[in-house]
């Protein structure tokens, strides 16, 4: 069904002045009695995305004035502050996974990517990507809400494309697993030398941010809490690596708590290599830029984001920052157009595929969940004023401190935004990272898998079957 264009949602911005927080924005009133038909005041609300931005979104929009309908490849959402612990086998995948159409059935989802948005008569073209079928088929929206992620920044540096693995979906999380294990299953075989021992079991990960730490910190336990039972003629062979080209890991968090965990990986056994640069990955071999070549069994590649082919087919239309290349929106997290820096009528953009110009954010779960919940609220506001002026201020962002799991059941926790002298390194930051993640995953089924599948590894080890 195509709608009938409606007057823009948003059509002034009040006092101009440069205290953005006595900003006002003017919401018009919206009727039209084709949509009222419907049931529906407020018309067709298509979200591109079911991660962090797209899916809370969802959750939190009024369904009975809007027609909600999701696109996005894949038909649930994942938490992903655990999504390292699930690729070692600390939890199971189904733990950090929420289907999307369990989450509310007053809601249309179409399994498929977006590949290019007609901006002037509001239809997104799409291609399914379902085994069974690649369909093309269009979608118009009345408003429309661009939470479609970012993909890893590989730098254009040869063959991390075809030989690394990324961090990124639980498809990723599974090759992970598949290829730890593989890597002692064929160092153990009959005829390997030893240098090809050496190489096979030599773990990389590029990128010292807090999704590389996590990681390295996870696959750390597991191999010597889980594998070094099952393959302990091969342990004193493993080598762990963190590479980055910044001067410290951990870089956004508080000295101390970067000297703190750069001194638990080394006690650890895991060599951390700033300043270095990898300059290019073959298939069993990181090049190192004036420092020769390293082989290795597994590369994760958990550096910068860039912009996907969705976001990157826009950039003609739309105004994008230069470094992450993500779109720019005004503080209301309106998409700017290229022709005129003015904001596009009913379309927004949030998560990590956009930033506020000149207010530039991280790329996190924080920042996406404060704009999805922000974006919720005026929308909701505005199906609820119907027929009167609707006021909304422009969004500001709350900094929550941030925090990453070291390992052997240690973490640091940076709470420094919010007091000063907030800052923890140790078993009482990993109590307290394990708890802030529990307390934020979303379902009741989760929060009961969560706990008995770290009770089950607890007691009984991490699952190592390659399937
Ligand atoms: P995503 O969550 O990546 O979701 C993007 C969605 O868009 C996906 O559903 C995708 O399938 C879909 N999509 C892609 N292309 C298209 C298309 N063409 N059409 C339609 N849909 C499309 N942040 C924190 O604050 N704290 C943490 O502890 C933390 N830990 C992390 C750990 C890991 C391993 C990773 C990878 C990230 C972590 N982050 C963390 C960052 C956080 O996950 C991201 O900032 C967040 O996911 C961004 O949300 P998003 O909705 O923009 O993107």
């Amino acid at each position: 069904t195509l709608y009938p264009k409606r007057l823009p949602l948003m059509t002034q911005i009040e006092g101009k002045n440069e205290n953005i927080s006595q900003k006002k924005l003017i919401f018009n009133k919206i009727t039209k009695r084709s949509i009222e038909s419907l049931g529906k005041t407020q018309g067709r609300l298509v979200i591109l995305g079911s991660g962090w931005a797209g899916f809370k979104l969802l959750r939190d929009l009024n369904k009975e004035h809007y027609e909600a309908i999701v696109i996005s490849p894949r038909n649930y959402f994942v938490f992903t502050p655990l999504l390292a612990s699930s690729s070692v086998g600390t939890l199971e995948f189904r733990c950090i996974m929420e289907p999307i159409r369990k989450y509310s059935p007053n809601i249309q989802y179409y399994q498929a990517y977006a590949d290019k948005i007609d901006f002037k008569n509001q239809v997104i073209h799409c291609t399914s990507n379902l085994e069974l079928s690649k369909n093309k088929f269009s979608i118009p929206y009345d408003t429309l809400v661009i939470a479609v992620g970012a993909n890893s920044n590989t730098f254009g540096i040869k063959g991390v494309g075809d030989h690394a693995l990324f961090l990124k979906d639980v498809s990723d999380a599974r090759k992970i697993r598949q290829r730890v294990i593989e890597c002692f299953e064929h160092a153990s075989q009959p005829s390997m030398s030893e240098e090809e021992i050496i190489g096979l079991l030599h773990f990389a990960v590029v990128g010292g941010g807090p999704t590389g730490v996590e990681f390295s910190a996870e696959l750390h336990d597991f191999i010597t809490e889980d594998i070094s039972r099952l393959y302990p003629r091969l342990m004193n062979k493993v080598t762990m690596t963190v590479y980055d080209v910044a001067p410290q890991i951990l870089g956004s968090f508080d000295v101390s708590l970067r000297d703190y965990a750069t001194k638990k990986f080394a006690r650890k056994g895991i060599k951390i290599r700033t300043n270095t640069q990898v300059a290019e990955v073959t298939e069993r071999k990181l090049v190192i830029k004036d420092n020769g070549d390293v082989p290795y069994g597994m590369l994760v590649w958990a550096t910068g984001l860039t912009d996907n082919p969705f976001t990157r087919s826009m950039s003609d239309q739309v105004l994008k920052d230069q470094s992450a290349k993500r779109l720019l929106t005004d503080e209301f997290l309106r998409v700017l157009s290229k022709e005129n820096n003015q904001p596009i009528d009913n379309v927004y953009a949030l998560g990590d595929c956009a930033t506020i110009k000149d207010n530039d954010l991280p790329a996190t779960a924080q920042v996406a969940n404060q704009k999805a919940k922000y974006l919720s609220k005026a929308l909701n506001q505005i199906a609820k004023d119907r027929g009167s002026m609707v006021r909304t201020s422009p969004f500001v962002f709350r900094n929550l401190g941030s925090m990453a799991y070291i390992g052997k059941k240690e973490a640091v926790v940076d709470l420094t935004p919010v007091s000063e002298r907030a800052k923890e390194g140790g078993t009482i930051a990993w109590l307290f990272w394990r708890s802030s993640y529990f307390t934020m995953t979303v379902s009741l089924r989760n929060k009961l898998l969560i706990p008995m599948y770290w009770l089950l590894t607890w007691s009984f080890g991490r699952d190592i079957s390659r399937f």
